[in-house]
């Protein structure tokens, strides 16, 4: 059992805010995996972030690999970005009409992401991922869709199925308050398949719009796909007249300067984007080709809007993010930091008697508590969640900030020092001697 409070932790004021929060949010929380649930103990309530650390309300610094989920990817309040943001909180928070910072982004965008001729920017991932469905259905004239167990896109009615994150977390198979008219069109094979996607085009001959996938995910821990999947899924979604939907949320501008489709030279037709671009401020985006892009109104009939889409806070804090990103070795010294930690945790954690196994591109990690290898959800699921928790919680007292599951991929970002790496590898080395 995980150890509820150690003398080296000191959660008191933690503690006393989650509990109140209880009462007023619904488990305390405004997201289910923050709760710390399926880690145990109680969750950290952070008083400010900066660079690659987190800061606690007890006074207790940790170095962050969670770093919002993704965003932090600059590392927090980043001086440039923050400059942006408070020149432009001066000129007005939100338009709700045309501004120029549209067209910024919306063109670096464009320039760097292969897939993308044409761009809608709103406001969360899961909005991205509910629109794409809308395109792909628009403009296709047909309802079904094949996702992947394991993988998440966001909390809409039709993704909700066997959907990872959270969800997996919370060893929840689907949420209730979903009508299975929502989820009757969507088809879920396992990741890393191709044979099995196969097989669902043979038996819904021209019935299925498109094929949504994470081309690296992070949302059942860190599974990397095979590239002749991912090569597979681009032939049998042409030779089906269906559209192939990469959803970068999480990889995006994260895999590399063009996000994981650069990183694997397989174009997809459309591609979800969100957490980096905004650059710590809400946003998401969902963009492709121009001819499939122009079905979305006022171009064409699809229908899709949003109060605060554009919002140019957003838009200047993911312009400057993306102009840091672009400057010469961000992604090498990403791919360094985050080898060398994942490489140092391994060893760690083989050397002093465990299963493990993980890996990491670029910015972007995970660990198993198993032998591996891991190719898809049902792999994962083979990994020792009780040895995970107390490892998290072991991390934590060492001062390092892990995601609160299995299920969930690990964020480096600029700002993590090779100091921060090799501080990290002790803690590791000390938590797997006791767990
Ligand atoms: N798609 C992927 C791959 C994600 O990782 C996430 C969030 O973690 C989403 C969609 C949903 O994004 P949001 O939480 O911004 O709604």
């Amino acid at each position: 059992a995980v150890k509820e409070k150690t003398s080296t932790l000191n959660t008191t004021k933690s503690d006393a805010i989650f509990k109140a929060a209880q009462d007023i949010l619904p488990g305390g929380v405004n997201s289910p995996v923050r709760a710390f649930k399926s880690v145990g103990g109680g969750p950290i309530v952070f008083e400010s972030v900066k660079d690659a650390y987190a800061f606690d309300v007890d006074g207790n610094k940790y170095v962050d690999y969670v770093g919002s989920w993704g965003p932090a990817i600059c590392g927090h309040a980043n001086e440039r970005v923050n400059a942006k943001l408070k020149a432009q909180i001066d000129k007005g928070t939100s338009f709700g009409a045309p501004c120029e910072l549209e067209n910024v982004l919306g063109q670096m965008v464009i320039d760097r992401v292969p897939s993308v001729e044409m761009v809608r920017f709103c406001n969360s991932g899961t909005e991205a991922c509910l629109s794409v469905l809308r395109v792909m259905r628009a403009h296709t004239g047909r309802d079904k869709i094949i996702k992947f167990e394991g993988c998440y896109h966001g909390h809409a009615d039709p993704f909700l199925v066997q959907a990872g994150s959270g969800v997996a977390t919370l060893g929840l198979p689907d949420s209730p308050g979903v009508p299975k008219a929502a989820t009757n069109t969507t088809l879920c094979a396992p990741y890393n398949d191709l044979d099995a996607v196969k097989k669902i085009f043979e038996e819904n001959k021209g019935e299925i719009a498109g094929v949504i996938l994470e081309p690296v995910v992070g949302n059942s821990g860190f599974i990397v796909p095979d590239k002749s999947f991912l090569e597979g899924l681009r032939e049998v979604t042409t030779a089906n007249g269906a559209l192939l939907c990469f959803d970068e949320v999480m990889t995006g501008f994260r895999i590399s300067k063009g996000c994981a489709q650069e990183y694997w030279g397989v174009t997809p037709d459309l591609t979800t984007m969100g957490k980096v671009i905004g650059g710590g401020m809400p946003v998401g985006a969902y963009g492709g080709k121009r001819e499939i892009m122009e079905v979305v109104a006022p171009a064409g009939p699809m229908y899709q809007a949003g109060t605060l889409s554009g919002n140019p806070l957003a838009m200047v804090a993911g312009i400057e993010t993306l102009e840091i990103l672009g400057e010469d070795g961000a992604y090498e010294y990403m791919d360094k930091m985050t080898t060398k930690l994942i490489n140092g945790i391994l060893e760690a954690g083989k050397a002093a008697g465990h299963e493990v196994c993980g890996g990491n591109i670029r910015g972007m990690f995970g660990l198993f508590f198993c032998a591996g290898p891991v190719k898809n959800f049902a792999d994962a699921t083979n990994s020792d969640t009780d040895k995970f928790a107390r490892w998290h919680r072991g991390m934590l007292e060492e001062g390092v900030y892990l995601a609160p599951s299995q299920y969930e991929a690990g964020f480096t970002g600029l700002k993590h020092t090779e100091e921060d790496i090799d501080f990290t590898i002790e803690a590791a080395k000390k938590v797997f001697a006791r767990i």
